[in-house]
Parts: structure tokens; sequence; C-alpha cells
């Protein structure tokens, strides 16, 4: 039977890691465009931004236009660039992540992506991974919005257009290892998750505002229970 309940995966630090592979193909992707410039994310704040802040950021500091058609350009670079670069031994699951999304599809509720990825990337990581993408049909992504609290409501229409059904905010839970992911439910009445995978402690993702804080995700059936309240 479908639930009412809808969760929302963060990718890097709470489903995968990539071990700077990401970072690295971004990095790449700048370079095979516009030349040697000495791009590097240093100053800026990777984890829980958005790729398409990012790529606004690196351009504006390097003096280069970031206009729709050169942020596409660089979208499909980065995209080849880590296609080719994100081999599967590169990349790693984070405890428990696969099976709790699969636990919670069992039961009946949406499950899908709110991530600062581009949406082929995220795909690609998801993929280099091992998950299973049935998980994950739907998702807000780096370049829906301009910030990530811009993302809850992306995510909460696509869910509603996916699965033909509303989600009530307090019936959605946003998981994720950054107190950004932390944020962007808790400006839109959604619960969070903050998980401990990433840059972040349970303590500092506690006091950021989760209201369930956990060292990584492989208590499946607890998680399951607080998650859909029973
Ligand atoms: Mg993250």
């Amino acid at each position: 039977m479908p639930s009412r309940h809808l969760v929302l995966f963060d990718i890097d630090g709470t489903l995968l890691r990539t071990e700077g592979v990401g970072v690295k193909a971004m990095l790449r992707a700048f370079t095979a465009i516009h030349g040697d410039l000495g791009f590097s994310f240093e100053g800026l704040e990777i984890a829980g931004a958005l790729d398409g802040l990012l790529f606004a950021r690196i351009m504006a500091k390097h003096g280069l236009p970031a206009h729709d058609e050169a942020h596409a350009h660089f979208q499909r670079v980065y995209r080849d660039a880590l296609g080719s670069s994100l081999t599967p031994d590169r990349v790693r699951q984070m405890p428990g992540a696969g099976e709790l999304a699969r636990r919670l599809s069992e039961r009946g509720a949406a499950t899908g992506l709110l991530t600062g990825n581009y949406r082929e990337t995220a795909q690609i990581k998801i993929r280099a991974a091992g998950y299973d993408e049935s998980h994950f049909p739907f998702g807000a992504f780096g370049a829906d919005g301009a910030s990530r609290r811009h993302l809850t409501p992306v995510a909460i229409e696509r869910a509603t257009a996916h699965h033909g059904r509303a989600f009530a905010p307090e019936r959605v839970t946003i998981i994720g290892d950054t107190p950004l992911d932390v944020d962007c439910a808790k400006a839109h009445g959604c619960r969070a998750i903050g998980v401990a995978t990433g840059p972040y402690s349970v303590e500092q993702l506690a006091t950021a505002g989760a209201d369930l804080a956990v060292a990584d995700l492989s208590d499946t059936e607890a998680l399951v229970r607080w998650i859909l309240g029973d």
C-alpha cells in the first residue's frame, strides 16, 4: 500500500563517497574549457553546496561569464569528465543507505533525491556506486534553484507528479550529511535526519537542528520506524 511518506536522500556523504573524484572532474572540466587558469575550490564550502552555485562562484572568481549557455556547456564537459573517471572502484556506498532506501520503498514510501549534483552527474554517481536506480526515480538537482532551500519544494512537486499524490511537509523526511541539508528541510516544515558519514559530526548535525542525528544509516529498522512513525 502506498504510504503518505516521502524520503529525500542527499548524494555526496549520504548515499556515497567518491573520494574527491567528483571535485577533480569538475576542475578538469573548467580547465578543458578555459585553459589552465589555476582553478580551485579553495575558500569555497563544497559540502552541501549546489553544483550550479559552485559553477557561478568559480566563473566569477576568474572573471568569466556564467550565462546559461556557458553553464550548459560546463555541465556537458563535467558530465563526460566524471563519466570517464568515476569507475566503480572509486566510489563507495555509505553503510546502510541502500538497504534503507530499499526497505522504505518496500513499505510504500516515496523515495527520491535532493542533491546539489546536476541531474546527469547524480545519475552517474548513483550508477557507479551500484545503487538500484529504481529507488530514486525523481529528485531535485543542483541546477534547479539558487540555493538548497529552493530545491525542497521542487523535489516535493516532482514526487507528487511521479506518484500522483500529495505529500504533507510533516511527512517529508530529508536525509543529508551537512547543516545545509538540515536547513532545507526545516525551512519548509519537513523533518531532517543528519547522518555523520560526511564532514560533520552527530553533535554538529544535532546542533544544526536535525530531528534525528545518527553516525550512519546502518540501523535500518530503527530508521524505518522513526521515518514511518510506527
Ligand atoms: Mg552531502
